[in-house]
């Protein structure tokens, strides 16, 4: 926990408490920016500001793992891919803090357990919601579920659009990048591997 620990309930009734020194810092670039931050439309803008990115960043408030502490070890002989595609998420990245957003597909082949399948997208999230680059947040999401779940394989495909490079820079939208990151039998057999990929819609 850090010493700005907010919980979500904290930020969703706009309660936080927004140090000064944050308010002066995001004046400061709002008048480096180009704008006046003392007009009537920006006066709230420094604490909206500062609440936003507390809730961009909650995932520095939770390790991702606990998501994956339940675990059912009934699981009738089931031995195939258990996958979730089409995971819409949201991260910011590190470089510009500008935001990431794209979608996710993860998938794992279960040993004796298995989890709520709504586990994987918190992993996902806990990750996604702190500043990231999309390379390690693919790594960071498929070793949390190796660790935890002990599984024979992993696969995690992201495929996100990134704001520092389509609403500046190179000014390049609808361009996606994707990465993955596969270990187990994923990694190792090139058939699980086409598998998984072809159920993932690659
Ligand atoms: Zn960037």
């Amino acid at each position: 926990m850090n010493k700005f620990a907010a919980s979500d309930e904290d930020l969703e009734s706009g309660k936080v408490h927004v140090p000064d020194d944050v308010q002066d810092a995001i004046r400061t670039l709002i008048a480096w920016s180009g704008d006046d931050p003392a007009r009537e439309g920006l006066l709230d803008t420094p604490k909206r500001v500062a609440r936003a990115w507390k809730e961009y960043c909650q995932g520095y408030q939770e390790d991702p793992a606990v998501h994956l502490s339940r675990v059912f070890e009934e699981v009738g002989g089931y031995e195939e891919i258990v996958l979730l595609k089409d995971i819409p998420f949201q991260s910011h990245c590190e470089h510009h803090m500008a935001p990431i957003i794209g979608k996710a597909a993860i998938a794992y082949l279960p040993t004796n357990r298995v989890v709520g399948i709504s586990k994987l997208a918190r992993v996902l999230h806990g990750y996604a919601r702190r500043l990231q680059i999309q390379e390690r947040l693919t790594a960071e999401v498929a070793e949390c579920i190796w660790e935890h779940l002990e599984p024979r394989g992993v696969a995690v495909v992201i495929d996100a659009s990134h704001a520092c490079m389509t609403a500046r820079g190179v000014r390049t939208p609808g361009v996606g990048m994707v990465t993955s990151r596969m270990m187990g039998t994923f990694l190792e057999d090139q058939r699980s591997r086409k598998e998984v990929l072809s159920l993932m819609g690659y």
